[in-house]
């Protein structure tokens, strides 16, 4: 289902109504429970595919999450200082992954090399600032990392309300 054939643009942020997350907002469980949603929206998947006969939260779903794969960061690539950041590098550890807001780049192919010449001999991913990155990492230590990474890096980094992950994930 793609977002163009889904004919929904919400104009406020998304509260579940029941259930165990009853009141939790889907802006901001992209940050803190990702896996989650992606679970939610596939089970729903599962039982209905027509956009005329899905629910709101269903919507709401598809939208936010297909909205979380082309936000754009402002911060300029710090290995060629021309170009906005697209990518970041992790390394795995045997105690989780190491990033860090130094260790960005933009789509340059001579970017993503120095960046993996500063990981020290380990071999870096370099991925995108999307948010599927969220759902490639299991241990919920790592998905807070790199959720606090992109709200480092989108600019979200003051208290973030249901309004302003909303606005975030409209612009
Ligand atoms: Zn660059």
């Amino acid at each position: 289902m793609d977002i163009d054939g889904l004919g929904y643009t919400p104009d406020s942020p998304y509260l579940i109504e029941s259930g165990k997350r009853v009141g939790k907002c889907l802006e901001l469980l992209m940050f803190k429970d990702y896996p989650f949603l992606v679970w939610f929206k596939n089970e729903r998947n599962k039982e209905c595919k027509d956009p005329n006969r899905m629910n709101k939260m269903h919507k709401h779903l598809i939208w936010l999450l297909a909205q979380g794969n082309t936000r754009k960061s402002s911060v300029v690539c710090p290995q060629c200082g021309r170009n906005p950041i697209t990518h970041f590098s992790v390394i795995r550890g045997k105690f989780g992954i190491s990033i860090s807001a130094n260790h960005i780049c933009c789509d340059n192919q001579n970017c993503k090399e120095k960046l993996i010449g500063m990981a020290g001999g380990k071999m870096p991913e370099i991925l995108p600032l999307k948010f599927w990155v969220l759902d490639y990492f299991s241990y919920r230590s790592d998905q807070r990392a790199i959720a606090n990474l992109f709200r480092k890096l989108f600019g979200l980094e003051e208290r973030l309300t249901r309004e302003k992950a909303f606005e975030f994930f409209k612009r």
